[in-house]
This record gives structure tokens, sequence and C-alpha cells, in this order.
């Protein structure tokens, strides 16, 4: 299917422009054109766009021969679609619920918020259940998705320290072991797309090295790590920080952290919980003026509740409470968040004040870079994926496509 995009606003290179629109053919983004006005569209080149069936959003169909079918998404900005590299659930789902269907169910919850595409991520559990989760996430993201398209794998735990379990099951925690990495990876079929370490862990550096070598993002936290630690795994390839100052040892002017090198290792994406609730504003300030607009990853780390009314709910083999925005474990401990992405958006653009452009790329081409997937998605490019949603003033998501298909429309 052809479509012809028109919205009033464009977020190209990092900078919301206006006057151009966007030609998709198939699943890929074909042209960005001028807006001409005269009921023709040119493009770059010269050529010209067929413009005549106009139709609200969600309408009809183009024709067969090939003309592109308008959409009229004037008011609304548009933007790459967000990715968030780090979610546990929503909608009542949960990925440890091992099923295939409940990961369809969370690929659904994600495009309202304006996800088209997300790492189902794991929870410490017994070994043989997150095989298990690797495997199902692995087959979901080999297919096609009925909703944001599934990555592959964040795999959390168990190789993490139980001094910052968070809500992580003690019981279930691990010490490294490589052959059980592999194994592990294998149940992936290759997507298993990021991999959680503890630095200060025996065997943290080989562990890092190996999952580098094999194309496997590795993401530091659940973490006591010195400065001095954080900073060797990152040496071996460690490129990401998780959900940076919580679940990590806290930053002192005596004995620093990998807070403070997160904060100032160029090398470190920041994941960061833009909720106000993970961390004070404050404390959103100071990540923001120590990585800039271009180190920072938005992500939600939503459980199940992610959608749904206060109440009691699961967070793999954790009783987790909702109480207003809080998801909380029995002995009063955050256990992930119920945010939605653009909510992330929204606060780190406006409470934070990094803007609109610069929030916008924490959850779209910052995130697809430290995947490594930045070639494919993250941005509105000619070529790469048309991963493209459309929101209004204040991050509300009004249209979403996934891979060239309309998912989401407000008519
Ligand atoms: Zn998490």
């Amino acid at each position: 299917m052809n479509y012809l995009l028109k919205p009033d606003y464009i977020y190209l290179n990092g900078k919301t422009t206006s006057g151009k629109y966007v030609e998709v053919t198939g699943a890929r983004i074909t042209n960005i054109c001028e807006n001409v006005t005269g009921g023709k569209s040119e493009n770059a080149s010269g050529g010209e766009i067929g413009g005549k069936s106009e139709n609200a959003f969600g309408g009809e169909v183009g024709n067969a021969s090939g003309e592109p079918q308008i959409i009229n998404l004037s008011g609304l900005t548009l933007l790459p679609g967000f990715i968030d590299i780090h979610v546990h659930g929503g909608g009542g789902y949960d990925t440890m619920d091992l099923s295939a269907q409940s990961l369809e169910k969370i690929s659904l919850y994600k495009l309202e918020e304006g996800v088209t595409s997300f790492c189902p991520t794991t929870v410490t559990a017994p070994f043989e259940k997150l095989k298990k989760a690797a495997s199902v996430v692995g087959e979901a993201a080999k297919g096609e998705n009925t909703g944001a398209k599934i990555i592959g794998s964040f795999i959390e735990g168990p190789y993490i320290n139980p001094k910052f379990k968070g809500a992580h099951p003690e019981e279930f925690i691990r010490e490294i072991n490589l052959d059980e990495i592999k194994e592990l990876i294998d149940a992936g079929k290759g997507f298993v797309k990021s991999f959680a370490i503890a630095p200060e862990l025996d065997g943290a550096a080989e562990a890092v090295k190996y999952l580098t070598q094999n194309g496997i993002n590795v993401r530091m936290g659940h973490s006591d790590a010195l400065a001095k630690q954080a900073n060797e795994a990152a040496g071996c390839g460690a490129n990401t920080a998780i959900h940076t100052f919580n679940a990590m040892r806290a930053f002192s002017h005596r004995e620093t952290s990998m807070v403070s090198e997160t904060l100032l290792n160029d090398g470190i994406y920041a994941e960061f919980i833009c909720d106000l609730i993970h961390t004070n504003k404050h404390a959103a300030s100071v990540l923001l003026r120590c990585k800039g607009e271009d180190k920072i990853i938005l992500i939600t780390d939503c459980m199940m509740a992610g959608g749904l009314t206060d109440g009691s709910y699961t967070l793999g083999e954790m009783k987790v409470k909702v109480v207003g925005k809080q998801a909380l474990t029995e002995d009063g401990k955050l256990a992930g968040s119920v945010l939605k992405l653009n909510e992330a958006v929204r606060n780190m653009a406006f409470e934070v004040g990094a803007g609109k452009d610069a929030a916008v790329k924490m959850a779209t081409i910052n995130p697809a870079a430290a995947l490594g997937i930045d070639k494919e998605t993250g941005s509105i490019e000619v070529g790469k994926r048309a991963d493209i949603i459309a929101v209004d003033d204040n991050f509300n998501v009004k249209f979403v496509m996934a891979g060239g298909v309309i998912k989401l429309s407000a008519e």
C-alpha cells in the first residue's frame, strides 16, 4: 500500500519543520517531499505525486494504479515511532506469561503511546522459565506483530547483584555462567537483543565481551559497581546503564559509583524512567545536563498494570500493588512503572525542560542507536522502515503506522 502523509509539522534530523510530506511505499519511507499548494506535491527530484482522493485518516485505501492514499494529518506533528527498549508488560499482560498471545496483547497496548517497536523484557525467574521467555519472544519477533513490532528480548536478570535486586526475586539470581548465557541466546533464535549484567560480578568482563562480540547490546545495572568497575565493563562493550539512578549504588563524593560513570562516560547511554516518581526533577536535570540529548534513552519499564486501574498484579514471580502511578512490591520497593512512553517524552520536554525536539530523540534515534538498529528505524528518512506516528502539541498520539501499516488512527 502507498500513502502520502500530510501533517502540519514533521520531525526531520532532530528538528521540527513545516512544509513537508512523507511518502510511504509498502513497508518503507520512499520520499520526503515539499508541500506545494495547488493540489500537487513535488518530490525532491522534481517529480510529481498524485493527490486526488483525499480521505480522513483511516478512510478508504488508495486505488489499484499505485497512486498513494492521502492521509490528512493537519494540526499534527509527524514523528518517528517511539521505541521502548525496556518494557515488561502492559494492558494486563506480562512477558513472563511465556505466551505468544500475551506478547501480541502487549504489542497492541504499546500502540496507544506511540510505540512502534519494543523489547519485551524478562525479570529474574527460574532458569528454564527464562529460556522459555527468550524462546517465545524470539518466535514472536520472527513473525509479523499485530501492534508494535517486537525487536527481540531484553534479558533483565538473573546476572545481577542481590544487593540491588529491586523487584527481582533473590532466590533466582545467579552467578554469571557463560554456558548458561549461550543457552539463553540459543533459545532466543537470534532475537536476544539485550542482556543485563552487573559489572562487579565474577566473570562480568568475559560475559560482556562475549555478548557484544555476538551483536548483543549489554546494559549495566541492578548493581553495586564502583565507577571503575562500570568503566571496565564499558571498555568491554557494555553501552547502556539500566534505569539510571535506580537499582544502582548511589553516588558518593569519596566512593564514586556507576551513577557518576554513567553521567561522565560518553560511551554509555543512560536509560531513564521519566515518570518523576523513580527520580525527582532535580536528578533528571542533572542527567540532562551531563548526558545531553544524544545519550539519554527514555524507557517505561512498564509492568502488566500499564493502562489498567489500581489494584493487585504481578511482575514475573513478584506480587505488586499499584496505587496511583506507583507500582510497589510488598516491601514497598518500586516494581517497574505504569508509565507510557509518550508521557515520558512529555515530562522530559516540558517538566524537565529538555524541549520537544530533544525529548523526541530520547525515545527514537537514541534507543535505535544503542541497539544498533538505527539504519532500519528511529527517524523519518528515505529508505527506513515506515515507523511513523502523529501527535498533537501535547504528545497525545493520534496516528500510528508501523512498518508501513496503519495500526491506529483517530477516526
Ligand atoms: Zn525492568
